[in-house]
Formats: C-alpha cells, structure tokens, sequence
C-alpha cells in the first residue's frame, strides 16, 4: 500500500519504518530539514534500539523515503498517517497546531481520495476538526473530493518502540467509514497474524482510550511513589509489598514501582491534557489531579533526601548522577525526572558530574547553561571525585556496578537511588550509606 506519514518524530518514524518492513511504499514527510537530511543520509535523529536497521533495509528497498515536500508527501499515500506533536498548551490542554496543520495541507494539496489517520495523542473531538480543517481547504479550493478521517492512537513504548509496533498488544482504530476500516485492516493484518487484536470503534471512543490507558499507568505509578512515602514513614518496604501485591492477577507487576516519578513526552502532558478536557466538560477528574500533584513533588523526593543528608547549602559538594533520559534506552529528556533534580541541587551550589549512555548531547542540549553541571564519558567516571552518587534512570548497566569501586570512589559512601536498583542489606553490609525510595 501507499502510505504517508506526517511527523518523523519517535512515533512517526517507527510507524513508517514498521509499515515499510511489511513491504508498504512509505513517505516520512517532516517540516524540520535537519532531521530529513539526518535521515537522507543514512542515519536517524533519534535513538532507537533496532530502528536505525530498519531504516536503512527499507531505504535501500526503495519502500522507505524521506522529504520535506508537502504535495509529494500527500500525493503519494492513500493512507496518511497525522504523527504530529501535541504539546501542552499554557492552560494544559493538547496543542493542536501541528495537527491542523498537517490537516490543512492535505486538504491544500490533495487530488483524490484519501484516508486521514490520526496517530498522535489528541483529545477527544479532535477527529471532528481535522475533517473541518480539510473540508474548509476543499472549499477554499472550490473543489470537492471524498476523503475519510480515523484514529489510530498509538501506544508504542520509547526504548522498545519498534518491538511493540512489531507485535502490538491491540491496534485501536476509531472509525465510521468503511473503507477507512478496511484499509486500516489490510494495513495492520501482518503485524496481528495469529491474533486479532484490532478493535474498532467510534472516532470520540479511541481518542479517549489513549489517554484513559495513559492516565491509568500514571495513576499507578503516583499510587506507589505515595505509599512509598508512607512506607518509609512506618518503617516498611515499598518492594516488599510491590512483590505481595504485583503476585494478585487482579493488579499484576507492571507499572508497579516506587521511584523519582514519571516523566517524558507522554504522560505528564496527557494526563494534563485529560484533566483540562475533563473539567471542560463539567466533570473534573479529582484522582487524576491527585496524581498529577503527586508526581510533582515525587520528581523533588532526591532532592529532599540530598538536603536532609547535607543541608540546604551544597557549595563544595559533589555528585554523580547517573541517568538523565526519562527512562532507559531511549534520549529522549522531554519533561525528565533528571532535570528537576539537576537544576534543584545547581541552583544550591552543588556540582554535578552526570552519566548517561545515550542522552548525553540532548541533555547538553536542554541543560545547557547550568552551573556546575559536567559529564562524564562512563558511569565509573562520573563517580571520580564524587560525595555521592544519585540515581535518576534505570539503565541496565547500573544494575550490578561494581560495589567495591563505587564506594571507593565516594568520599562520602552514599548512594540516592532513585530507582530502588539495590538490596538496601546488602548495600549496608558494603559500608555504603543507602537511600532507596520508600525502603528502611
Ligand atoms: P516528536 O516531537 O518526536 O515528533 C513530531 C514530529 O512532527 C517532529 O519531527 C516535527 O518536526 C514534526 N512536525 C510538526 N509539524 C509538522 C507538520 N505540519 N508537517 C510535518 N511534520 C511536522 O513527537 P512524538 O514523540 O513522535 O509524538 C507524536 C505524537 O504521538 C504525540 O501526539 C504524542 O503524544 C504521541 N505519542 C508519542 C509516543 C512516544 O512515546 N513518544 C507514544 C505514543 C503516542
């Protein structure tokens, strides 16, 4: 099939990689030039793990092309994939700027029928204005052509986006036109051969369901950061009892663990967006805002733990951190647990030698001009010199450091763990000083 994908950004690219690796003839279109070249020349502006060989595979099968240009890009799908940014706006509700966007110039510049799928997060009703935006630039054109408008939320992880595309848990397809069902069906049967997992469903439905899905995970995640609160109140361990609970069937492990709170490009501004759409419907979601401002304060739980180790006043200390994307495997720092922390202890003075093993020149990027802040080239050395040692994202590597070294290099023995990466015992029984989230 042709298809058309609007946004080469983290779902765009792995939508039109995936569907080019089924043998779909695929046009990544994207307003920014550098990620086009970026991507013309062989590489990928973001990091992906297995993406980068996909691309490259299909590129050289002449099934994967990448351009600027806005009519190509729309002559050439039937299907026409919006992946588009939907930032938060001042008041917290989705920016749908980058979406009309897409959706007039389709309107602008197309010739014959065309199915317009809706891949980004967008609030309910937002179908509805992408199929007024595209008919006001068919009347401005004074001409008339049929065209379908469907949602296809995505739910796609960063760090294992391309296997979840591979091999969705559902495919969620909002639509009432026929042949917009069917072309999503013939488009999506590869990826769900030996399971029927696409539901389909009314436009307004799937638009809510990506953000009920996202606001259920953050809703867990804001449970336990809260019970870990209590937990190191009453003396308790939040791991302990993530294990008693996770084992019932009915709340299951994921999503489960205590930590420095949720971040990304994701779940803080469509949890924000959901309260906004809510309460602009007469009926304001209290849990949902409980779990908001309980995120907020949990992004500042290291740094508390740092002051009341060490004081206000942190001139002339010195930490590693370890961890700066919002999660493993992925450089993505949108909206990051490591820059709340990071810019909490430069603005007292402390300085900070930090380690990641991807998102560092997109951290240098966000983070540049804070004072203090260095990085370091492995995690072993950002611990040179170092008091002590914060841990912000769960990379793999920093599972089983070597412990003896690591409290060798801390003049201080301390470890902040904001990931509950070690067996608090067993970090005692090394003389290393540890604070874990939610553990005695
Ligand atoms: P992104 O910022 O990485 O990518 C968006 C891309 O769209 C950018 O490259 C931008 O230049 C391009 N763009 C903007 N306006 C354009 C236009 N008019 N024409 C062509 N290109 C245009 O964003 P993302 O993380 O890929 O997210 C895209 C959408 O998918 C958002 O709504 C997001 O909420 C949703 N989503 C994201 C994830 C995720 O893990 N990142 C998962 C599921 C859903």
């Amino acid at each position: 099939m042709k298809v058309t994908v609007i946004g080469t950004g983290y779902v765009g690219l792995v939508t039109g990689a995936c569907l080019s690796e089924m043998g779909n003839h695929v046009v990544c279109l994207d307003v920014d030039p550098e990620k086009i070249r970026i991507l013309k020349e062989g590489g990928i502006p973001i990091h992906e793990p297995g993406l980068l060989e996909i691309v490259q595979r299909n590129v050289a099968g002449g099934r994967l092309e990448f351009t600027t240009d806005v009519e190509a890009a729309v002559a050439h799908g039937t299907i026409q994939f919006i992946a588009v940014g939907t930032p938060p706006d001042e008041d917290g509700s989705a920016d749908l700027q980058y979406v009309l966007a897409a959706a007039r110039n389709i309107g602008r510049t197309m010739t014959d029928f065309k199915v317009i799928v809706d891949k980004s997060t967008v609030p309910v009703g937002t179908g509805d204005k992408v199929k007024a935006a595209v008919q006001d630039e068919l009347d401005r054109r004074g001409i008339r052509l049929d065209f379908a408008v469907a949602s296809n939320p995505e739910f796609l992880k960063e760090g294992a986006a391309v296997a979840d595309f591979m091999r969705p848990d559902r495919v969620v397809v909002g639509a009432d036109d026929e042949r917009a069902i069917l072309l999503m069906k013939a488009l999506y049967a590869p990826f769900i051969r030996n399971h029927d997992r696409m539901m389909v469903m009314d436009l307004r439905s799937a638009e809510f369901t990506k953000y009920a899905a996202n606001a259920m995970l953050a809703t867990r995640i804001s449970f336990m950061n809260e019970l870990a609160l209590v937990a190191e109140k009453l003396g308790a361990d939040i791991e302990l009892v993530r294990q008693g609970i996770g084992s019932d069937p009915r709340i299951g492990f994921h999503f489960l663990y205590a930590g420095c709170g949720y971040g990304g490009s994701c779940f803080p501004k469509d949890v924000k967006a959901l309260i906004r759409t809510a309460a602009d419907a007469g009926q304001p979601l209290q849990l949902l805002q409980a779990v908001e401002a309980v995120n907020d304060r949990q992004k500042l739980v290291l740094v508390d733990k740092v002051v009341a180790r060490y004081g206000e006043q942190l001139t002339g200390k010195t930490f590693a951190v370890w961890g700066l994307a919002f999660k493993p495997n992925t450089d993505d720092m949108r909206d990051a647990p490591s820059r709340v922390v990071i810019a909490e202890l430069a603005r007292r003075g402390a300085k900070l030698q930090a380690y990641d093993p991807v998102a560092v020149p997109e951290a240098q990027r966000v983070l540049a001009g804070t004072p203090g802040l260095s990085y370091a080239d492995s995690a072993r050395a950002a611990l040179e010199g170092a008091d002590a040692l914060i841990i912000v994202t769960e990379w793999k590597e920093f599972r089983t450091p070597d412990f003896e070294a690591l409290r060798e290099s801390l003049a201080d023995r301390t470890v902040f763990d904001g990931r509950n990466l070690y067996e608090p015992k067993l970090m005692r029984s090394l003389g290393i000083e540890y604070h874990g989230i939610g553990r005695p």
